[in-house]
């Protein structure tokens, strides 16, 4: 059985953009997992489709309306599992990470509703009990790049989309790190050598650089994610 995104947008066509080709393409043609939009627009009710209204209480831009968008929410959740997460993609939301991709890529699938305009009539988001999820401290113009990210992030942990060789265990944030630097050849590029470790072929010694240069890399890069470490490994 396919892993389900179930997308509620006014822009269809985005997808599945980028995530057509490469991994997640090979993974979409191999039916690990499946892409299910609905048009936001189809459920309007006049005969100009108008989906937005102007904000109540004045102000720019225009917001979506409750009722529409909760008829499509209603349509998505018909076909989806009661454990499905359904995320609003909102910059007041709670930030994305590698934990939630996992958690996602667990379940069967997930309901993912793109915003546009100002955001979304907060009646909706009440009465749907619809979850804030947000991409980062920055304002897109619409929910549907958000979507397109965390979805990347998620497809890739499906099981039989990664190869041995595409291994998610040592990468950055899965061991609450950020991973250590990588080298290829040529051996010696402008004066610079790999670091002699790494061609010792002495297995012990490289994890040991790799996790001394991955905790180097957090601790002065990311003192957040370093005093959780540092707290977990080093007590
Ligand atoms: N007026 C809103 C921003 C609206 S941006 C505010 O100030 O909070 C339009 C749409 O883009 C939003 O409805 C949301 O779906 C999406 N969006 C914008 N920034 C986002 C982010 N950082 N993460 C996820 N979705 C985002």
């Amino acid at each position: 059985m396919s892993w389900i995104a179930q997308i509620l947008t006014l822009y269809p066509d985005m997808f599945p953009g980028p995530l057509g080709a490469s991994l997640s393409g090979k993974a979409l043609n191999d039916g690990i997992w499946a892409i299910e939009t609905l048009d936001i627009r189809s459920f309007a009710r006049d005969k100009h489709r108008s989906v937005d209204d102007t904000p109540a209480g004045g102000g720019p831009g225009m917001v979506l309306r409750a009722d529409i968008v909760g008829d499509a929410i209603d349509a998505a959740r018909e076909r989806a599992e009661p454990d499905w997460p359904l995320v609003y993609l909102s910059p007041r939301g709670k930030r994305f990470d590698q934990a939630l991709a996992r958690h996602w890529a667990g379940l069967g699938g997930v309901t993912l509703l793109c915003g546009r305009f100002e955001g979304l009539d907060q009646r909706v988001i009440e009465a749907r009990a619809v979850e804030e999820v947000s991409l980062g401290d920055f304002i897109l113009s619409g929910g549907e790049p958000a979507a397109l990210a965390m979805l990347d992030a998620v497809i890739r942990l499906l099981p039989g989309v990664m190869g041995k060789e595409e291994s998610a265990e040592d990468e950055s944030f899965e061991r609450g790190l950020l991973e250590y630097p990588h080298y290829t050849r040529p051996q010696l590029w402008e004066g610079r050598e790999i670091p002699a470790v790494l061609n010792s072929g002495h297995h012990g010694k490289i994890a040991k650089w790799r996790l001394e240069k991955a905790e180097e890399m957090t601790r002065l890069r990311r003192p957040d994610l370093w005093s959780t470490y540092e707290r977990r490994h080093k007590a």
